[in-house]
């Protein structure tokens, strides 16, 4: 019988009800139940004298009962104290029964199970478990750790820990586990069988070892627990790869004609294109000329220009009859490119589109119209660009900024947008920030990459200061004088609260008191919760110089550009992520002056925190400070609360596993070409036939 067709009702004890429960931990078949690890185990495998046991762990004990009684505390509890060849130990019970109590005679034997407390007595259990030993009982102890799984409520750990034990009973005896990783491939790779490294998985035995595989364990270190992430980063693997080679599959434009448009473009620059970028523009021109889908990442660190290679690209589209639309992930940055896009093309005689959530009536349908009678050659917009109702008239190219912030399925889903059957548009996913090459190399694998890895000439290095806010009046001074040179400086606001709003009024709170210890300085504000026209107002004021000072939340992460601002000062920085910033720091050192970034944190700071500012004080290299940042906050955090589809794992961990990495490219490679059967099997059994990053 095939496991993962194997429904949960052909266990004893499963109806209807624990069905539903089972559900709910996405548990749906046997083979599901097989896969759904253990988070922890209990090592009820030998007995600990109670001399020996230390507080804070968890110990499996046994002895014979000295008395039992009720004692009247602060609550009512019961107090069984037992006792072995070593010393004593009470058990403490706050619920409780006469029947139980008088159970508890002195003289019984006991085997108890629980975690070890400093009490009133001295050692204490609190409401182990137990059970009674029998003198002519050959009592004997599990010969496995015992799993601890993640359960749901209403499914107690026991019931799960039997079912699953059902289905580990009946594998190779009714139930075949098919390893789909070829025999010649796992030895190579020094792995056990899947079937191996599952049953030890839930069932570590007991002996010498115990201790070491309890370490590693622990740790998601042990060679079956590497086994099992190494199958799954392989399956998502193999399931971008299937992406992308469904994708190649189709037409998209060839984009040949000459480029007219774009040397009108970089000639009206008032600069030259850097190495790099040049580099890269001719790596996206090659593929936009080729017929097939262009599946292409963007990085570069902050400020190493990657909007105008945006721009080229879609002047490739536009000079060959098509559209390109242009996505970012919230309203500022969409504004910017907005406004970018507009300076740039216009003049060029083209018109640039543009939709976000707030566009409403009437100009909303303007806008809708000239995105389908083709008016409009070049659209800018929020995620609002691939909401139902929205028509391209020829999609040529779908430009997605600031990538990470977006799922796997919202970039499937924009490139449905301008799809037939036969077609997709190209796609080029920027990153505003640099993704660690393990990340990229599983995260984005469907994607080709290319790297702006050099800075528009100029630039100066950023100083970065770690201050305590017990210091504000010394920033203050700073923030005078750098003004009374001539320089502008920025003054980040962050919040602990996800709330906007909360956000936007603190930022009215600080401007008010930087405007009363400033006073001959011109302070401007500016936040989410303004109107589009008062924002860029500000904006405006503050690139002309106008104004001095510029109090903002962290909408100004992205997409401000004012050379003459040399100073930024970020408050309580240890509430916000390495690489955002990095990102936020990256508005300044755009001019001649020397720059200088101050982080104003809420002291005291945690150990993490200061070691994670540091990293910032260190560097400013956008990759190095991205990588640190996985590595000390997860893959999660890093990505994002709204997660690309990789960050679903279940077994796996990027960091963790970094280092099977690599391997895992180079067996999906040869699986891929030489046994697609299997990869397919591996897909499907990892992730699923549904959920394959939706239907692209
Ligand atoms: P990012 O990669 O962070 O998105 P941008 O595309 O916003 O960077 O560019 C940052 C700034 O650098 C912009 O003001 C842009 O006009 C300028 N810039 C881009 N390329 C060059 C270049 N080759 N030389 C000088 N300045 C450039
Ligand atoms: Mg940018």
């Amino acid at each position: 019988m095939l496991p993962e067709q194997t429904p949960l009702t052909e266990l004893k004890g499963v109806g209807p009800s624990v069905a539903a429960r089972l559900e709910a931990l996405q548990l749906h078949s046997i083979q599901d139940l097989l896969f759904h690890l253990p988070l922890r185990y209990q090592d009820r495998t030998r007995l600990c004298p109670i001399g020996s046991c230390r507080i804070g762990t968890e110990a499996l004990v046994e002895g014979e009962v000295l008395a039992a009684e009720v004692t009247f505390g602060r609550r009512r509890s019961m107090l069984c104290r037992i006792k072995d060849h070593s010393g004593i130990i009470s058990l403490r019970f706050f619920h409780f029964s006469a029947a139980q109590k008088n159970a508890l005679k002195p003289g019984t034997r006991l085997r108890c199970y629980g975690e070890v407390r400093g009490g009133k007595t001295g050692l204490e259990l609190y409401h182990p478990e137990y059970q009674f030993v029998h003198n002519n009982d050959a009592e004997t102890l599990p010969a496995y750790l015992t799993p601890v799984y993640p359960t749901t409520e209403g499914l107690q750990q026991t019931r799960l820990r039997g079912l699953i034990g059902q289905a580990l009973d009946r594998l190779n005896v009714t139930i075949g586990l098919r390893d789909w990783i070829p025999a010649s491939i796992r030895e190579t790779l020094g792995f056990t069988t899947l079937v191996e490294a599952i049953v030890f998985l839930h069932r570590p035995p007991a002996g010498e070892q115990i201790y070491s595989s309890l370490q590693a364990l622990a740790l998601g270190q042990h060679a079956s627990q590497r086994r099992l992430a190494f199958e799954e980063l392989l399956s998502h693997r193999l399931c971008l790869r299937q992406l992308r080679e469904q994708a190649v599959q189709l037409n998209a434009p060839t984009l040949i004609k000459p480029d007219q448009l774009r040397q009108k473009f970089k000639s009206q620059l008032p600069f030259a294109l850097t190495k790099a970028q040049q580099r890269v523009a001719n790596e996206i021109d090659a593929d936009l000329q080729l017929g097939t889908p262009m599946l292409r990442l963007l990085q570069g660190d902050v400020g190493s220009g990657k909007t105008i290679v945006a721009a080229l690209a879609a002047l490739q589209a536009v000079e060959n009859g098509y559209q390109a639309a242009v996505m970012a992930p919230t309203e500022l940055l969409a504004e910017q490119h907005f406004l970018n896009f507009s300076n740039w093309l216009e003049p060029l005689g083209l018109t640039v589109g543009w939709l976000s959530g707030k566009l409403k009536g009437k100009k909303r349908e303007a806008q809708l119209q000239s995105f389908r009678d083709a008016s409009a050659q070049v659209i800018v917009g929020t995620h609002a660009l691939f909401q139902d109702g929205v028509e391209f008239a020829n999609l040529g190219l779908i430009i997605i900024d600031e990538q990470h912030r977006f799922g796997v399925h919202q970039r499937l889903a924009l490139r449905e947008k301008g799809a037939s059957s036969t077609h997709l548009p190209h796609q080029l996913v920027m990153t505003a920030t640099p993704i660690p090459r393990t990340l990229a190399m599983s995260a984005y694998a469907d994607l080709d990459c290319s790297v702006i890895d050099e800075l528009p000439p100029g630039r100066t290095a950023v100083g970065t200061l770690v201050i305590s806010n017990s210091r504000r009046d010394d920033v203050i001074e700073r923030i005078h004088n750098a003004c009374a040179n001539g320089s502008q400086a920025y003054w980040v606001c962050t919040l602990i609260e996800e709330s906007e709003a909360l956000q936007c009024q603190a930022a009215e709170v600080t401007a008010q008191a930087l405007s009363k210890q400033l006073p001959d300085l011109a302070i401007g504000l500016v936040h989410g919760r303004m109107k589009a026209v008062e924002k860029s107002a500000v904006m405006d004021a503050f690139k002309r110089g106008d104004l001095q000072l510029l109090v903002a939340t962290t909408v100004i992460e992205v997409g401000v550009d004012v050379p003459n601002a040399s100073l930024m000062v970020i408050e309580n920085p240890e509430r916000l992520g390495l690489a955002q910033l990095h990102q936020l720091r990256g508005r300044v050192g755009r001019g001649a002056v020397e720059s200088q970034c101050v982080l104003m944190y809420q002291s005291p700071l945690s150990k993490t925190a200061t070691q994670r500012l540091s990293v910032l004080r260190e560097s400013n290299d956008g990759f190095y400070i991205a990588q640190r940042d996985l590595e000390i906050r997860g893959p999660g955090e890093f990505m994002g609360t709204r997660q690309t589809g990789m960050a679903e794992l279940k077994i796996a961990d990027l960091v963790r596993d970094a280092a099977l990495i690599p391997k895992v490219q180079e067996i999906a490679y040869t699986l891929w070409e030489q046994y697609p059967s299997h990869a397919q099997a591996i897909i499907n059994r990892w992730i699923g036939h549904k959920e394959q990053y939706g239907h692209a």
